[in-house]
């Protein structure tokens, strides 16, 4: 980028905004203009999420014209998507091939969240130049291929371009989806129950058996307590009317000798 004009006012606009992406970085997209021409980008886009795209990373190139930001920017899908075309210009309202719609305010930022969220239209408002529409099978194979694409002038995997955010997707989401797990473990306990009331059928038979095997335990066990206690406790009183019969006849006797 030496050999720019950074008095142009296309080139400052242009400058200005990699720096603007740079610092306020998005998880949705990453996007830099080549190092050798400002006025080509490569974005790499997050499928958006809760469609046949998610999980799915597109790169795709991003085209500025010399009269950049008065003209639209063109982009061409590089990423096989099975929404669109690749090289080839898309037709979407901010592109070249709609001048009269794009306003000088709007970004490179502005077309990359437009790109996407042209990702789930379908029927006519998905049909345009660029546009394909691959069975929602089709595009769910090229989500998962499109991961580990590599952009012949990046030369990096789209998952290096864009690595999956912390988050959601994979520390997280493995907590997150432990944590379902053990919280469906106690019900596994609920299984049980049914088990348990199928017990309740036999119920003439299998539950008096249990009674019967319980209750003389739990009645034996008491009893042979109380057995225990009145044992220790009967040579005792044997004891205490024996001496009393001593101590009364000791006293009968001394009673005799004094008179
Ligand atoms: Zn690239």
């Amino acid at each position: 980028m030496a050999g720019l004009n950074k008095n142009n006012s296309a080139v400052k606009r242009i400058m200005q905004e990699a720096r603007e992406l740079a610092n306020d970085p998005s998880p949705e997209y990453s996007a830099a203009p080549l190092e050798d021409d400002i006025f080509e980008w490569h974005c790499t886009l997050r499928g958006p999420a809760g469609t046949e795209f998610e999980g799915g990373l597109y790169h795709f190139r991003i085209l500025l014209p010399a009269e950049y930001p008065f003209r639209p920017p063109s982009i061409m899908m590089l990423t096989p998507s099975g929404r669109f075309e690749t090289d080839t210009k898309i037709c979407i309202s901010f592109t070249s091939y709609h001048e009269e719609l794009w306003q000088p305010a709007w970004g490179v930022r502005t077309a990359i969240i437009g790109l996407q969220g042209f990702f789930p239209l379908k029927g006519k408002a998905a049909v345009g130049i660029g546009s394909i529409e691959h069975p929602v099978v089709e595009r769910k194979r090229l989500a998962q291929l499109s991961r580990s694409w590599t952009c012949p002038v990046c030369n990096e995997p789209n998952l290096a371009l864009l690595p999956d955010p912390p988050g959601p997707n994979s520390v997280d989401g493995g907590r997150t989806l432990s944590s379902p797990s053990t919280t469906e473990k106690p019900a596994p306990p609920e299984p049980l129950a049914p088990v348990s009331a199928p017990v309740a059928i036999p119920d003439g038979v299998a539950p008096p058996a249990p009674d019967l095997v319980a209750a003389p335990q739990v009645i034996n066990a008491p009893r042979m307590q109380t057995l225990q206690v009145k044992q220790p406790q009967r040579p005792p009183i044997l004891l205490d009317t024996a001496i009393c019969l001593i101590l009364v006849l000791a006293c009968g006797i001394v009673f005799r000798r004094m008179f």
